[in-house]
């Protein structure tokens, strides 16, 4: 395997991402899924949660009868995916009373699907989380060292699903993540800088109302006190290292959804335990391009089958680049193109 992991002893992401067995298709960022029959009687419930086929789902969202079921899946979606942040119709003993069991009949459209491949050369993808607007991702100034390689992964893997994606840098009072930082000139991302006592919390908070965020981070990085900070009854366990390895642990194995409440109102977390690995076979290179407007427009007039890499011919957008048409930042955004295509391309 070419690609980079920080210790891909093993698949952290355990039993609550889904396998979807089939091929790719490129034009699918965003994939339906099948409609089933229509069950008159179903309630729409929110998938907060997946364990071991048990699913816990969120009823009547946002009104006074709010309230957690658990259900399973009803035989004919046996061999749909199904995670976190999928909306479902549910019927049955949808009480939420101890011992009952709901069950969940249709998996309603997704507008976005984080996915990731085993490994970049997989093309085989498991399914992440559905329907999450943005993508946090969390980075340590120090301890452990940040890795623009890394984060350029959860990058690729966020735009090519169609999510937004945000940066944090922690323990910015351990180092200065100024020159980490200037990796990312050029990439249109939101970034926070945080350090012990000095956690940006009102900002990072009213990014998260009313959206859905997924929080990615390699452990140790400091995500669940960031976590336990926005969400005070998220109860994330922080600070498991293991002494013999020195490899950090979540005692939390599976992702799980949390309710930040702010001033400005509320909003999803979704937690998701330590990446250790960001497969990206299954990424369609298009994406990435098309998170930088410009560029791609100008990519039109490239050779057709055009790279954009630094040994392609004739290729537009570095002829614009080079008279100087993409103004200042073109040749930063022109850069960090390059280095996510490479990211992408390295694997293959
Ligand atoms: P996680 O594995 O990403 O969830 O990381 P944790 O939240 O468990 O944090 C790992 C360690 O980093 C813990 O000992 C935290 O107290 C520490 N930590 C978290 N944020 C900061 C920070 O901003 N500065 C410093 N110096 N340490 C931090
Ligand atoms: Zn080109």
């Amino acid at each position: 395997m070419s690609w980079l992991t920080d210790d891909d002893d093993e698949d952290d992401f355990g039993f609550d991402e889904a396998d979807i067995r089939m091929r790719p298709n490129p034009k699918a960022n965003r994939p339906r899924t099948k409609r089933r029959p229509a069950h008159a009687d179903a309630s729409i419930a929110r998938v907060l949660g997946v364990d071991r086929g048990r699913y816990q789902v969120l009823l009547d969202e946002d009104t006074p009868e709010e309230h957690d079921v658990v259900a399973t899946r009803a035989r004919e979606l046996r061999k749909q995916p199904i995670v976190t942040g999928d909306r479902v119709r549910v019927v049955g003993d949808v009480s939420g009373d101890t011992g009952t069991l709901a069950r969940m009949v249709s998996i309603e459209e997704r507008r976005t699907l984080l996915r990731r491949s085993a490994d970049d050369t997989d093309q085989v993808e498991r399914v992440v989380v559905a329907n999450a607007d943005q993508m946090l991702v969390v980075v340590a100034a120090a301890d452990p060292e940040p890795r623009a390689r890394l984060v350029d992964r959860y990058l690729v893997a966020a735009l090519d699903a169609g999510i937004r994606p945000l940066l944090v840098v922690t323990k910015t009072d351990l180092a200065d993540p100024a020159d980490f930082l200037a990796h990312f000139e050029g990439i249109d991302i939101e970034v926070f800088t945080s350090a012990r006592g000095e956690m940006p919390l009102e900002r990072i908070g009213a990014s998260l109302v009313g959206r859905s965020t997924v929080f990615v981070g390699h452990s140790g990085v400091g995500k669940s006190t960031l976590v336990n900070a926005l969400v005070p009854t998220a109860g994330r366990a922080t600070g498991h290292v293991n002494d013999v390895t020195g490899r950090g642990r979540h005692t939390s194995s599976s992702t799980v959804s949390l309710r930040y409440r702010g001033e400005g109102g509320s909003g999803w977390v979704i937690d998701t335990p330590g990446v250790r690995s960001f497969g990206l076979g299954h990424v369609d290179p298009a994406n990435i391009l098309r998170a930088y407007t410009d560029l791609a427009l100008i990519a039109e007039d490239c050779p057709r089958g055009c790279t954009h890499l630094p040994d392609a011919p004739d290729c537009a957008i570095a002829e614009a680049v080079a008279d100087g048409r993409l103004g200042p930042s073109g040749a930063a955004r022109f850069d960090s193109l390059q280095r996510l295509l490479t990211t992408f391309a390295g694997g293959r």
